[in-house]
């Protein structure tokens, strides 16, 4: 078989057989296919598309490229749960926790921040000593005595999509829904979970700006999942602004604390409250949507959601006063308010925007493996549909200096549009895909 022919089929708008595409993600992963020739291929794939056999059996070859763990060979049901990337995003640090109280496994890996995006392993990092590489010893005993283990990526899994995600990243070949759906599906299932809970983000801060493309993508990850025999869910969720109050490392670490004590803001709170309750209907631990709710609220209110954080973040050489006592997470040395200008009703929040001024504090990277500042980020003084009179507080800014802030003040009054009518902002839930 030769490289060249692959790329002519698939420029010419054929469909790749088992083999071929075997084949080729064989040889890229063991270099004998240089990236030239692989670039070439993936620009074919944005433009043809592949169909539902061929996206499953390339999730399947780079499955097969590296390890595979088999988690629920060892703890059965566990679960893992994705998010397509979004600002303000730290579901992940909630509900894993809350899902083991509730007597779920969660074995789950986790990414760094991609573009204007925010990565559960850099929140987590924000706690003094968290480590988030393990071995695959060490990520079964924590999974086992804990019930939760929260891993960065390990680059034995999966490593033809490791390969292939940095040549998409600087060959124009990211925004393509069979290679993310591959590329996200080959990890969940590289790690083997029982059961996968997706969370597929729209809208101005997601990956996917609308809500027709996030489903094609949601639709092409369930149909991996369930060929691959994994129960998968989908939920396709808003990202027009930011979810919750708080944008950047240990300031989202805080915020998922306040999510766990039940004192968290209202719309990221109650996104968490459902993925874990969908996630014990998921895998039979309740029967109804309204029974697993209840069981959430009881882990809320009788504090073993955010014991659990508290347990895997020891667990994995974390200092875990820091979940107990939140104040003695990294502060920025400045806080910084911006007052409203205007008066009236917050129409919109360019999230986009909002992540990439987060950035801008060094609350993220502009170049892969730059050093980020944990305690640097935004704070949301009010979100879309609120009132504001002019003064009134609106964004308070961690930065690093005074003038580090207020040079922000300007970029971060052009993410907001006002209205001198009242607005109510859409549904963040806005479908559910399920098997
Ligand atoms: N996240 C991934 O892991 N892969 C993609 O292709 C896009 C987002």
């Amino acid at each position: 078989m030769q490289a060249v022919e692959l790329i002519r089929k698939k420029r010419d708008g054929g469909v790749l057989d088992t083999d071929e595409i075997n084949w080729l993600i064989e040889q890229y992963t063991q270099g004998a296919v240089p990236d030239y020739q692989m670039a070439a291929w993936l620009m074919a794939v944005c433009w043809r598309g592949m169909d539902a056999r061929e996206t499953r059996d390339l999730t399947m070859a780079m499955v097969h490229s590296g390890d595979e763990l088999h988690v629920c060979d060892i703890v059965s049901p566990v679960i893992d749960k994705h998010s397509t990337g979004g600002v303000g995003d730290k579901v992940t640090l909630a509900v894993a926790p809350l899902a083991a109280a509730c007597g779920i496994a969660v074995g789950k890996m986790t990414g760094r921040g991609l573009g204007h995006t925010g990565g559960t392993v850099d929140k987590l990092e924000s706690v003094q000593g968290f480590r988030p590489e393990l071995t695959r010893e060490e990520f079964v005993h924590i999974l086992k005595s804990e019930g939760v283990v929260l891993a960065g990526q390990s680059a034995d899994l999966a490593p033809a999509d490791g390969k292939m995600y940095a040549l998409r990243d600087v060959t124009g070949t990211v925004e393509s829904i069979p290679l993310i759906a591959a590329s996200i599906m080959s990890k969940k299932l590289a790690i083997g979970c029982s059961h996968l809970l997706l969370d597929v983000k729209f809208g101005s801060g997601a990956f996917m700006k609308t809500v027709e493309k996030a489903r094609e993508l949601a639709q092409a990850m369930v149909d991996i999942g369930r060929l691959a025999g994994i129960h998968t869910v989908a939920a396709l969720t808003s990202m027009e602004q930011p979810l919750g109050c708080a944008v950047g490392n240990a300031l989202e670490m805080m915020e998922a604390i306040a999510i766990l004590r039940g004192e968290g803001p209202e719309d990221v709170s109650e996104l968490c409250y459902h993925d874990v309750a969908e996630l014990l209907v998921m895998t039979g631990k309740a029967q109804t949507m309204d029974t697993a709710e209840q069981q959430v609220q009881q882990a809320i209110r009788s504090g073993a959601g955010l014991a659990k954080l508290a347990a895997v973040i020891a667990a994995q050489g974390g200092d875990a006063r820091q979940v107990e006592q939140p104040h003695l997470l990294p502060q920025a040395p400045y806080k910084v308010m911006l007052t409203s200008p205007h008066t009236g009703y917050i129409a919109a929040i360019n999230a986009e925007a909002i992540g990439l001024a987060s950035m801008r504090l060094g609350a993220g990277r502009f170049r892969k493996g730059e050093p980020i500042d944990h305690r640097t980020g935004l704070v949301l003084q009010a979100k879309v549909g609120a009132y504001r009179q002019a003064g009134e507080s609106l964004v308070e800014v961690h930065a690093r200096s005074e003038a580090e802030a207020r040079d922000l003040f300007e970029t971060l009054l052009a993410c907001y549009r006002w209205s001198d009518t009242s607005v109510q902002p859409g549904a963040l839930i806005h479908e559910v895909i399920r098997p």
